[in-house]
C-alpha cells in the first residue's frame, strides 16, 4: 500500500484543495501515513498570500532532500499558489521536486504523481476556464474528510476584484462558478453521507454566479443558492466565507433573518478603517458603507457574530488612517480578527506605492490593535455566559480531559464530557456556556442525560456510525 503524506499552508481553500487532492489519491489506491517518515509521497500545498508564506516552501524543500533521499521511491509534489506563481523554475531550482500542479490542475495530480513514478518530472500550471474543472471524484468510501460532520463546498473560485496588495486574482485566476445543481448535488450527497454541516466557499463567495446569470447558465444569485442549500434534510449547519463587503445584496442580508440553518456569523473582511486607504486598497468601498451593513446584517439577525481580516501599515497609511482603523474596530465590535503587518507582494499594485512604513512602527500598530481586538473577544465570550447553545464536536481539545467543538457563531466551545458519556466528533451537542476565557468558552452540557436517554443517545451514535461507515462520510 503506497502512503501519502501533504503539508498545507494558507486558507480554507487552501485546505479544501488538500482534501481534494487526498481524495484523488484515495482514488488512485494510495492511503494516508501516519506519520512523514512512513509517507512514500508528500504533497506541500503552498500559500502566497505573505512574503513568510511563500519562504516557507523554500526552507521546507531545502529539508526534504534529506527525507527524498532517506528512501528509495519517494516522490515530492508541490501545489498551491506559490506553485501556480513559479511553477517551472520549481523544478529547475529543486532537483528533489517531482511535480508541480497549479490551482486549476487539482485534477492532474493523479497523472502527474503516475508519470513521476516513471521518471518523468512534470508541471500542470494552465489556467483552465472549463467548469469541469470542478468535477471531481465523490468522497473515497475510506476517506473521512478533514472533520467528521463538517465539509467545505467549493461554490466559485478565483477574483476579478484585484485589490492593490493581493496576489490572489493570478494565482487562483479569474472569477469561476460552478453550476448550482453540482453544488447542491454534493451538498444532498453529503447530508446523506452524515454531515450536519458545510462551508461554502470561495474567494468571493458572495459573487458566486454574477457573470453567468445574465447570461443564463444554471447558476443563481448566492442568496438564491443558500435558499435552495437550506432546504437539504440533514443540514443542520449552513456558513460562507469569504464574502466581500461589496457583493450583500437585501436577499443576502434576508436570508440571515429567514433562514434557520444559516449560522449567525459572518467573517466580513475590513482591512482598513480609513478612506484614504481603502480607495489606495481598491476595495471599493467606505469606512461607512461598511458600517451601514453591519447594522443592516445586525437588523436582520441582531445576535450575528461579525469577525474580520485586518491589515496594518498599508503603504503611506498614517498614524491618523490607523487610528480610524482602531475607532472602527470598536465600533463595530468584532468578535474577533485577523491581523497582519502587510507584506508586498510582487506583481501587486501596492507593492509599488511609495510610504513604507518603518518596521517598528508597523510591529508597534499590530500589536495595539491585536490587544484591542483581545478585549473585544473577551467581552464578546463574558456577553454570552449563561447562553443555552450547541456544538459540533470536533475532537479533543488542547485543554487536557476535554472536548471541543464549534457554536453556531463559529467559537471554539471547550466542554468535560459527563462520565459514561462518549462523544463523538461529528455530533451536535446542546451546551450551557458558563465560562469565558480571550480564545474559548467553556461549556457543560446543557441537559444531563437520564438513563433513558443515554440509551438513546447511544443508539443514536451507533446509527450515525452505522451510516456513516456504510458512506465512508468519517471513520467510526
Ligand atoms: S477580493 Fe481582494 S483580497 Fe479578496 S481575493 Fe479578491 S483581490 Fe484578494
Amino acid at each position: 500500500m503506497r502512503r501519502f503524506a501533504v503539508r498545507t499552508y494558507g486558507c480554507q481553500m487552501n485546505q479544501h484543495d488538500t482534501e481534494k487532492v487526498s481524495n484523488l489519491l484515495h482514488h488512485g489506491g494510495w492511503r494516508p501515513a501516519a506519520r512523514e517518515d512512513e509517507a512514500d509521497l508528500l504533497v506541500v500545498n503552498t500559500c502566497s498570500i505573505r512574503e513568510k508564506a511563500e519562504h516557507r516552501l523554500y526552507s521546507d524543500l531545502g529539508a526534504l532532500r534529506a527525507w527524498k533521499a532517506a528512501a528509495p521511491g519517494r516522490l515530492v509534489g508541490v501545489g498551491g499558489c506559490v506553485a501556480q506563481q513559479e511553477g517551472d523554475e520549481i523544478l529547475r531550482r529543486f532537483p528533489q521536486v517531482d511535480f508541480v500542479f497549479g490551482t486549476h490542475n487539482l485534477r492532474r495530480v493523479p497523472a502527474l504523481v503516475a508519470g513521476a513514478e516513471a521518471g518523468r518530472r512534470r508541471a500542470a500550471l494552465a489556467e483552465v476556464r472549463d467548469p469541469a474543472r470542478f468535477d471531481l471524484p465523490e468522497r473515497h468510501p475510506a476517506y473521512a474528510g478533514a472533520t467528521p460532520g463538517r465539509a467545505w463546498v467549493t461554490v466559485m473560485e478565483g477574483c476579478d476584484m484585484f485589490c492593490s496588495f493581493c496576489i490572489v486574482p493570478t494565482t487562483r485566476g479569474r472569477e469561476i462558478s460552478r453550476s448550482a445543481d453540482a453544488i447542491e448535488a454534493e451538498a444532498r450527497g453529503l447530508a446523506a453521507g452524515g454531515v450536519r454541516e458545510i462551508t461554502l466557499l470561495g474567494q468571493t463567495v458572495n459573487a458566486y454566479g454574477r457573470h453567468d446569470v445574465r447570461r443564463g447558465r444554471s447558476q443563481v444569485p448566492f442568496a438564491a443558492l443558500v435558499r435552495r442549500l437550506a432546504t437539504i434534510p440533514g443540514l443542520a449547519r449552513i456558513r460562507y466565507t469569504s464574502p466581500h463587503p461589496i457583493f450583500f445584496d437585501a436577499d443576502l442580508v434576508r436570508a440571515h433573518r429567514e433562514l434557520e440553518n444559516l449560522c449567525p456569523h459572518v467573517h466580513l473582511p475590513l482591512q482598513s478603517g480609513s478612506d484614504r486607504i481603502l480607495e489606495q486598497m481598491r476595495r471599493r468601498h467606505t469606512r461607512d458603507d461598511f458600517r451601514r451593513l453591519a447594522e443592516r446584517l445586525r437588523e436582520a439577525r441582531p445576535d450575528v457574530a461579525l469577525t474580520t481580516d485586518l491589515i496594518v501599515a498599508f503603504p503611506g497609511e498614517s498614524d491618523a488612517d490607523f487610528r480610524d482603523t482602531l475607532e472602527l474596530v470598536r465600533e463595530i465590535g468584532f468578535v474577533d480578527a485577523y491581523s497582519f503587518k502587510y507584506s508586498p507582494r510582487p506583481g501587486t499594485r501596492a507593492a509599488e506605492l511609495p510610504g513604507c512604513v518603518p518596521a517598528e512602527e508597523a510591529q508597534a500598530r499590530l500589536q495595539e490593535l491585536q490587544a484591542l481586538q483581545r478585549g473585544l473577544t473577551l467581552a464578546a465570550h463574558r456577553a454570552r455566559v449563561g447562553q443555552a447553545t450547541e456544538i459540533l464536536l470536533e475532537g479533543a481539545s488542547r485543554r487536557p480531559g476535554q472536548v471541543m467543538g464549534r457554536d453556531p457563531y463559529h467559537r471554539v466551545v471547550n466542554l468535560s464530557p459527563p462520565a459514561g458519556l462518549d462523544p463523538r466528533p461529528g455530533e451536535l451537542l446542546p451546551v450551557r456556556l458558563v465560562e469565558a476565557t480571550p480564545h474559548s468558552l467553556i461549556a457543560e452540557l446543557a441537559v444531563k442525560e437520564t438513563h433513558g436517554q443515554a440509551d438513546e443517545a447511544k443508539r443514536r451514535r451507533a446509527e450515525s456510525v452505522k451510516i456513516a461507515s456504510r458512506t465512508g462520510s468519517f471513520s467510526a
